[in-house]
This record gives structure tokens, C-alpha cells and sequence, in this order.
């Protein structure tokens, strides 16, 4: 039986930070030492300064919040009521069977739900110049055939079905996406050199553009050259490019022998053959 080494268990003083055997005679040693007490005292009275202090802050933050809160139902109700006064109230005239708002001057009939009113001469309108809080059914009513707490359109007697008040309120908005029209080119379909010469690829830097005529320049003749091959052998519709003549055969056969070759010499110095 091989030996082997063996830690002794050792035990961590979390308030010294320092370790000890932990055997109960080392501990009770170490605890008992004037080190350990006078930390441990030190560490208490951290504790229970922190939490003390802890518990001033949140008093304190709660009674700000609290303030806070307070002050904002405050003006809160304030403007509640600032708006209710602007707005005004609908009530029952029994005199004409309309509905008057004293703050706005304007009558509203809820048979029709059309409004009448304005200054200097009063006119029938479905979509008075009221603000949205003080139409029929935005603002409190009292009375007269329509009960309280309803908008009045769909209670008011069967009248008109299009309301003015529901087109002078805020409409929900609609997204439009909007869509940017590249025109195709004509030749888009066949691609490669032909690539459109508008829209966003290609056509800035004028590439596929076609040189028309002029040998001028010797910049382009070689891809002038292959363009009118290309448009020959379209020209053709589609038919097989002239058969080769003999010599030009032969020569390709040669060619294609003289890579066979090279081919194979390259295989040879790789030690593939
Ligand atoms: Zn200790």
C-alpha cells in the first residue's frame, strides 16, 4: 500500500481571515483569543450601524416619495378640474329639445347629433369648432332623452349614422410605407455585362454601358471586340457559332494534348503516378 498525502482539515475565520486546524481545541482557542474578540466586537457594531443607517434612508425616501406623490394627485385633480370647467356641460334645454352648453354657447340636437351655434351668425355643423373635450358624449351631460354616461350615438333616436363629432375626434394614424420605384431595365433579365444600367448597382460607374461606334479610343477595343461577338452570336438567335476549319481543329487538339501532358508531368512530381 502506496502512502499518500492527506491534507488535515483546516477551518476559516471569516471575521480574522486567517485559517486554523479545525479541531474543536483550535477553535475554541482562537475564539477565546483577544484578536478575535475585538474584531468580532468591531464587526458588530458595523452591523448594526449599517442597517441602522439603512432603515433612516428608506424613512426618508419614502416620506419624499409619499411628499411627492401627494403634491402630483394634488395638481393632478386641479387640472382635472380646469379641463372639466373648460370643457362644460351639456343640459337638457326642454324649451327647444336640444342639448346647451353654457361655456361654448352651442346647441346640440341629439336626434340629428348635428350642433348649432357659433358667432357672430349660428349655423348647423356636424363638426362644430369645440375642442374634443367639450363634444356631446366627451363631456358630462344632463337630461333629456339621452342617458348619462353614454356617448349619445348610439342611443340618440335612429338618425343620421355619420357623426360630426366622430370626425373632428383624434383619428387613429395610419403607417404608410413608402416604396421607392427603381425602373427595370430592359435588358435586366439577361444580366452579366448587360446588368441594368440604372438604379443602385452598376449604374453609377456607367459598367455593361455599350460603346456605340467610334474606334477612337484603344482603351475598349478588346472589350469592344468580344461585345460584338457576343451580339453576333446573339444576332443569330440562338444558332451554334461557324464550324471550326481543319487547321483551327487541329491546333486545338494540339493544345489540349499539350495540357494533357503538362497535367500529367505535374501529377509525376507529386509522385501521384
Ligand atoms: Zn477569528
Amino acid at each position: 500500500m502506496t502512502e499518500y498525502w492527506k491534507s488535515n482539515a483546516m477551518h476559516w475565520c471569516d471575521i480574522c481571515k486567517c485559517w486554523m486546524n479545525d479541531t474543536k481545541a483550535a477553535r475554541l482557542n482562537h475564539e477565546r483569543g483577544a484578536q478575535h474578540q475585538a474584531k468580532l466586537a468591531t464587526k458588530l457594531r458595523d452591523m448594526a450601524k449599517k442597517s441602522d443607517q439603512e432603515t433612516k434612508a428608506k424613512a426618508f425616501n419614502e416620506a419624499a416619495m409619499s411628499k411627492i406623490e401627494a403634491a402630483a394627485k394634488k395638481q393632478y385633480e386641479q387640472d382635472r378640474k380646469a379641463a372639466e370647467a373648460a370643457a362644460g356641460s351639456w343640459t337638457w334645454d326642454t324649451e327647444c329639445s336640444y342639448y346647451y352648453n353654457v361655456t361654448h354657447r352651442w346647441y346640440y340636437d341629439p336626434k340629428t347629433q348635428w350642433y348649432y351655434g357659433g358667432e357672430p351668425t349660428p349655423e348647423w355643423s356636424q363638426s362644430p369648432p369645440l375642442p374634443a373635450a367639450a363634444m356631446f358624449g366627451v363631456a358630462p351631460h344632463e337630461g333629456g332623452p339621452v342617458p348619462k354616461g353614454t356617448a349619445g350615438a348610439a342611443v340618440a333616436a335612429g338618425g343620421a349614422s355619420t357623426s360630426g363629432r366622430l370626425d373632428s375626434l383624434p383619428v387613429a394614424t395610419k403607417t404608410v410605407q413608402r416604396v421607392l420605384a427603381v425602373p427595370k431595365h430592359p435588358l435586366a433579365d439577361v444580366g452579366g455585362y448587360r446588368a441594368p444600367t440604372t438604379g443602385r448597382i452598376g449604374g453609377h460607374m456607367g459598367a455593361g454601358v455599350e460603346v456605340e461606334g467610334g474606334a477612337g479610343d484603344g482603351g475598349n477595343v478588346t472589350k469592344r471586340k468580344r461585345e460584338e461577338q457576343h451580339a453576333k452570336a446573339g444576332g443569330k438567335g440562338g444558332t451554334k457559332p461557324a464550324a471550326v476549319s481543319a487547321e483551327e481543329a487541329e491546333a486545338l487538339a494540339r493544345r489540349e494534348a499539350a495540357r494533357q501532358r503538362v497535367a500529367q508531368r505535374t501529377a509525376a512530381g507529386f509522385g501521384y503516378l
